[in-house]
C-alpha cells in the first residue's frame, strides 16, 4: 500500500453483529426482571413455554435491553411480536 493510500475503515472490514454473544447486559440491565436473550430465542422458536419461562409477562417494553445488546440485537421487535402472538 503506497503513501497516502489508506486502509478501510474498521466498519468496512469487521462483519456486521448478528448473534448473540451471552454476555448477560441484557439481562443485567432489565428493570424487570426478565430475561431479553431467552425471549429472543423464545421468538425465534416460536415457543410459548420458553417464552414464559423467560419473563415474558414481566417485560414492560421499555428498550433498554436492545440499547445495551452489543450485538445490536432486535430484542424489543421480538418482545413485542412474542407478546402478539402469544397473549
Ligand atoms: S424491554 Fe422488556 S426485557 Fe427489555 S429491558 Fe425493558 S423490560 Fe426488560
Ligand atoms: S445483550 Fe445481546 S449479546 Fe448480550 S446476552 Fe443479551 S442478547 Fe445476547
Amino acid at each position: 500500500m503506497g503513501k497516502g493510500q489508506s486502509q478501510s475503515p474498521a466498519w468496512q472490514i469487521a462483519p456486521p453483529p448478528q448473534s448473540c454473544i451471552r454476555c448477560g447486559w441484557c439481562v443485567i440491565i432489565c428493570p424487570e426482571g426478565a430475561h431479553a436473550a431467552g425471549l429472543l430465542e423464545a421468538a425465534q422458536q416460536q415457543d410459548p413455554e420458553l417464552a414464559d419461562r423467560f419473563g415474558l409477562d414481566l417485560c414492560n417494553e421499555c428498550g433498554d435491553c436492545a440499547l445495551a445488546c452489543p450485538s445490536g440485537l432486535p430484542l424489543t421487535a421480538a418482545i413485542r411480536e412474542l407478546k402478539v402472538s402469544f397473549r
